[in-house]
Formats: C-alpha cells, sequence, structure tokens
C-alpha cells in the first residue's frame, strides 16, 4: 500500500516538474520598462536616528546657529529647552523629510493645552502638534501628534513625560499658480515614536486657534518654526532633508 503511494507521489512530482519545465521555456522575455533611470545617489543613513549623510542638520546638541532667535534658548548637555519665544529656521524649505526629538516636562505642571505644549510648524503655518499627552485629555484635534484642528492622530503614541519622543515628518509644500490660487495642497505623513499617525493626510490649510483652516499663497520654501507656548520643551537631534522627489528617468529610444 505504502509502495503504491511512494510511486503515486514520484508520478504526481514528475508530472508537475515537466509541466514547469515546459511551461519555463515558453515563458516570454522579461519584462522592461525601457525608462532609463539615472541611479540613485548613494547616502549614508547613519545610526540611532542621527542625520544622514545629505540632511541638513538643524541642531546637533552644540547650538542653535540655524535658527532665528536661537540665541534665546537654553542649551545645556546637547539638548534645546524653548524660552522666551519660537524660533525660525535661517533657510526655508518646501518638500522635505523632517526628524526631530522632544520630551515634555518630566514634572507636570498644567492641564489639557497647558502641558508640555510646543509645536513643529511646517513653513511656519502647519503645525503638528506637541503636547504632554499621556493621560492628559484635550480636545482631539489638539493632542500630541494632531495636526492642530485639522485631524486628531490615529493612535496616541506619546511616551510619559520627561521621556524622549520622535517625530518622522514627509510634508509636501502646497502648490500655487501665478494668480495665487491653490493648485494642489500640502499633504504630510506623520509617524511618532515609529508609528504611523497620519498618512499623507490633505492639510486643509494654515491651522490657527481662533479660525478655520484656510490657504493664502506663499513662496515654495518658507522656513520650520518650533513654538513657544510657555512651556519648557527640550529637544535634540533636528535634521532635514530636502532630497526627496522622485526621480525621473529617460524613455530610451
Ligand atoms: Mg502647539
Amino acid at each position: 500500500m505504502k509502495t503504491i503511494a511512494y510511486v503515486s507521489m514520484a508520478t504526481f512530482l514528475g508530472t508537475i516538474l515537466t509541466a514547469n519545465w515546459v511551461v519555463g521555456n515558453l515563458r516570454p522575455d522579461e519584462y522592461k520598462s525601457g525608462i532609463v533611470w539615472p541611479s540613485p545617489p548613494e547616502v549614508d543613513p547613519g545610526s540611532s536616528n542621527q542625520p544622514p549623510s545629505d540632511a541638513v542638520v538643524l541642531f546637533d546638541g552644540t547650538d542653535l546657529s540655524q535658527w532665528q532667535g536661537g540665541e534665546r534658548w537654553k542649551i545645556e548637555d546637547g539638548i534645546a529647552t524653548v524660552q522666551g519665544s519660537g524660533i525660525l529656521t535661517k533657510q526655508s524649505f518646501g518638500d522635505c523629510q523632517l526628524h526631530i526629538e522632544f520630551a515634555t516636562p518630566k514634572i507636570v505642571k498644567g492641564k489639557g493645552q497647558g502641558r508640555g505644549n510646543s509645536g513643529v510648524y511646517l513653513m511656519g503655518r502647519y503645525e503638528v502638534q506637541i503636547l504632554d499627552s499621556f493621560d492628559n485629555p484635550t480636545y482631539f484635534d489638539g493632542q500630541c501628534a494632531a495636526i492642530y484642528k485639522q485631524q486628531p492622530p490615529t493612535v496616541n503614541a506619546s511616551r510619559k513625560p520627561g521621556e524622549w519622543q520622535t517625530y518622522d515628518l514627509i510634508f509636501e509644500a502646497p502648490e500655487f499658480d501665478d494668480q495665487g490660487k491653490l493648485v494642489q495642497p500640502a499633504f504630510i505623513t506623520v509617524l511618532h515614536n515609529g508609528i504611523l499617525v497620519h498618512h499623507h493626510f490633505e492639510i486643509q490649510g494654515s491651522t490657527s486657534w481662533d479660525s478655520p483652516a484656510a490657504y493664502s499663497a506663499h513662496a515654495d520654501k518658507l522656513p520650520i518654526h518650533l513654538q513657544n507656548h510657555g512651556n519648557p520643551i527640550r529637544f535634540r537631534n533636528i535634521w532635514v532633508r530636502e532630497n526627496v522627489q522622485p526621480l525621473s528617468g529617460k524613455k530610451s529610444e
């Protein structure tokens, strides 16, 4: 009985292999798109969230010389702490990938929007909220990692007060025509502590506390702003990459 089973199995496998061999030999040529691509540039990715080789380093723990108003903030042990006013990058950015690390105060003071509040404003006008949202109820589209007053994060990935957290933002700047009309809105993807909390979210316009979101025409590139909301939020390891456009290839002749 066993022998018959083995013979049947061998015959069965033999049939499959033969069929594959025949089909394999009849297979058409490999598909090629005909597009000639440029070679993707080589980038040293760094380690442990340190800047990749093609990043613009905005804060490496030394000073805030890349920022307008940076002299007002306290810098100690490689950490910058919000003090006195917000700061703005001297360089302007449009489409970009931004990495930023922050920590809300370990000693909890205040509640809701008054507890560990700051914010990352792309182009100085589109805020990804920074807030101590660990066991700190507030309106959902104003909690940590919200696109302020537009969209709550998909999940609350906040760490405890005082613990270091990361944002990795992928931002596509809006486009306006010559008459200042919006041609394409801004989009943003946000990872909070490595967790996806916005996936290609369509930004509805400038974020504001006291008015609805609205677009008004602006330059292709503008500074990044870190908000002063009166709370001593700490920052470290901030870098941005502008090399985010897809490569374009050419159809071969
Ligand atoms: Mg804020």
